[in-house]
């Protein structure tokens, strides 16, 4: 079975003739980018070396998918918020928020060709080019949630799910449709796939406030975005894993603050689950014997693709990964 097969199928918990790897995630490291060759910042911002560097996720580390866009600003950038696209250790970022709760939300009609989109869509282009069906292409898109901290910081935005839940209702209905026009470009670009970042993390957001503001967009992106979704939430999410079930997302790609037995049993039978892996203590500085070990748990708890749970900090060293993908391919 290609690659790209074996990663289609785990998303979708069909049989598999040995486990799938992969990341829905960035999986650049500062070595990473040496032994390709191609540094940040200049790869969020030109499409042939961010098609290189993601390449290496599958040439260099063995994963069975790509996915170029290693930063979170793309579209926030495309709909006007001046990113600082950092330097070859630290990833971008944006301190000036682009509006305030209650304005008007304009996306330019020509959003999907500003450079923030237009880079990583000819990037996707390319690495589909580039592997054929060999190789799963996954792109990402965030959630109006995350695109709501990104448009009006994250106090403005918690702040108003308290004061003016209404406000925030339609400036997500707004931001919905930024979500579903990147996404179907990127499907057209030629993504098996698609990372559905919305960082829904409960240290920022309840149980109650997934239900009331997400849970129903989340199902509404489901239907309308023309591909598997991969819903990526940070942090300790066992509360709402029972609601994300319910939404109809294939898959959840999660962080090693739930242990996953947990995740599997909250998850049910028909969400299956990526990474899990904790980038603090096993791809940053665990042990051959630890990483071993590691892809034996996540197996045998029920997790469909071994990969890291997070963006991988930059500094972890890029063999950790490649040890992962070949202990969960010993598996077979
Ligand atoms: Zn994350």
């Amino acid at each position: 079975m290609k690659p790209r097969e074996a990663f289609i199928s785990a998303l979708f918990r069909r049989p598999v003739p040995r486990p799938a790897t992969g990341s829905a995630t960035s999986v650049v490291t500062v070595d990473l980018m040496e032994k390709v060759g191609v540094f940040f910042p200049q790869a969020h911002q030109d499409a042939e070396l961010m098609a290189a560097l993601a390449a290496a996720g599958h040439s260099e580390l063995g994963f069975d998918n790509v996915m170029p866009l290693f930063s979170v600003w793309h579209e926030s950038a495309a709909l006007g918020c001046r990113v600082d696209w950092g330097e070859v250790d630290r990833m971008p970022d944006c301190r000036e928020p682009l509006c305030r709760m209650g304005d008007p939300i304009r996306v330019p009609p020509d959003l999907l060709g500003r450079p923030g989109c237009k880079v990583p869509l000819d990037a996707l282009a390319l690495l589909r080019e580039r592997f054929g069906d060999e190789v799963a292409v996954v792109g990402k898109v965030f959630g109006p949630w995350t695109l709501g901290y990104h448009v009006f910081g994250v106090q403005e935005f918690l702040i108003n799910t308290l004061l003016e839940p209404d406000a925030v209702r339609r400036a997500m209905e707004a931001l919905k449709e930024v979500t579903v026009q990147f996404a179907n470009a990127q499907i057209d670009a030629g993504a098996d796939a698609l990372c559905l970042a919305d960082h829904a993390t409960r240290d920022l957001c309840s149980p109650a406030a997934y239900r009331e503001f997400l849970q129903d967009i989340h199902r509404e992106l489901v239907d309308r975005i023309r591909c598997p979704l991969i819903l990526h939430i940070c942090g300790d999410t066992s509360d709402r894993i029972p609601y994300i079930r319910e939404t109809g997302l294939p898959c959840f790609h999660f962080d090693s603050k739930v242990p996953a037995p947990t995740a599997r049993v909250l998850a049910g039978e028909r969400l299956s689950l990526m990474g899990g892996t904790s980038n603090l203590d096993v791809i940053r500085r665990g042990t051959h014997e630890q990483i071993v070990r590691d892809v034996r748990e996540k197996l045998a708890a029920g997790v469909d693709i071994i990969g890291p749970e997070c963006a991988v900090p930059l500094d972890a060293p890029c063999a950790n990964m490649k040890l992962l993908a070949d202990a969960a391919r010993a598996h077979g």
